[in-house]
């Protein structure tokens, strides 16, 4: 496993822990620069180093190195931009997620633990400042609260099987960012790529054991990629936008929009 920052949060311990009881051998502080292909990869570090494999899998994130090298990353989508912060939780905010259509753009917001509330504000380049601006009266956080942006805030899938390369998580595909599901599916199609990789070992037919990954990854995202639709059409589409903002006079808070999202899946 190749990764190019040293891990730090408690998740990244805990994969990282589960890395070296499995045997895997970790590098950390190591970037990927190059890659070939001629039957197997060549993958060549900043510092020169190369390493070979029979499969790779590429998990580098919304930015994919691995799929740019291949020139399989789509071009970014410049319409949209997103800020991210953790604030206090406000009192009685409750477990809920809420995605709230302003009509700049919408805000999503999800508790991260007992204190803390995820905020992010989804606008255009020329109305972010505007719902920075609403985000401070409404949740009373500081002038100087750090704010955190998110580049690309989505883009294009890049498709998640080749011959003897398979994306996952970011790198595959990007959600929204107030949905907080992104973890999720970077531990589901990761743990479906290693099935992967195992059954290929095992002497499965690679082109079948692709194919199950595709179907497999196309299963996890079934049923939950229309609220990615939904949002980014509310911010590009004034007509949709004020739609909502008038609905959201009525129910301030699209409950039923997040609870298939919100719903806890084994
Ligand atoms: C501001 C923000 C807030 C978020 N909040 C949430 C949340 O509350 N809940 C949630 O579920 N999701 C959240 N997400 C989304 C979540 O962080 C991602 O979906 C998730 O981290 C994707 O995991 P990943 O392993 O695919 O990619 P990443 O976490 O991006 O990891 C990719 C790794 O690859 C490494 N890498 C990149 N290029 C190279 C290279 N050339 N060589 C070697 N290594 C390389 C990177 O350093 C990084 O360690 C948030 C995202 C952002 C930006």
């Amino acid at each position: 496993m190749i990764c190019r920052i040293p891990h730090s949060s408690l998740l990244d311990d805990l994969l990282r822990k589960r890395a070296h009881e499995l045997c895997v051998q970790v590098r950390e502080e190591t970037t990927v620069t190059a890659l070939n292909y001629n039957g197997n990869w060549k993958i060549v570090t900043a510092t020169g180093e190369t390493f070979l494999a029979r499969t790779l899998i590429g998990a580098d994130g919304r930015n994919s190195t691995i799929a740019r090298l291949r020139n399989l990353l789509p071009r970014p989508a410049r319409e949209r931009v997103a800020l991210q912060a953790h604030i206090p939780l406000p009192l009685n905010f409750g477990k809920r997620i809420v995605l709230q259509f302003l009509r700049e753009g919408y805000s999503g917001q999800v508790p991260v633990n007992e204190n803390e509330l995820n905020l992010c504000l989804v606008g255009r380049p020329p109305t972010i400042a505007r719902l920075r601006q609403w985000a401070r009266r409404h949740f009373e956080i500081p002038v100087d609260q750090p704010w955190r942006t998110i580049t690309p805030l989505t883009r294009a899938p890049v498709p998640c099987a080749h011959e003897n390369l398979l994306f996952i998580g970011d790198a595959a595909r990007v959600v929204e960012p107030f949905t907080g599901e992104g973890i999720y599916y970077a531990l589901r199609s990761g743990e479906l790529a290693a099935g992967t990789v195992a059954k290929i070992v095992r002497g499965k037919d690679r082109q079948l054991a692709l194919r199950e990954f595709a179907r497999d990854c196309a299963e996890m995202y079934r049923g939950r990629l229309w609220i990615n639709r939904l949002a980014r059409a509310a911010v590009l589409s004034p007509r949709l936008a004020s739609f909502f903002i008038q609905a959201a006079g009525v129910e301030p808070i699209f409950r039923s929009l997040t609870t298939k999202i919100a719903t806890p899946r084994l």
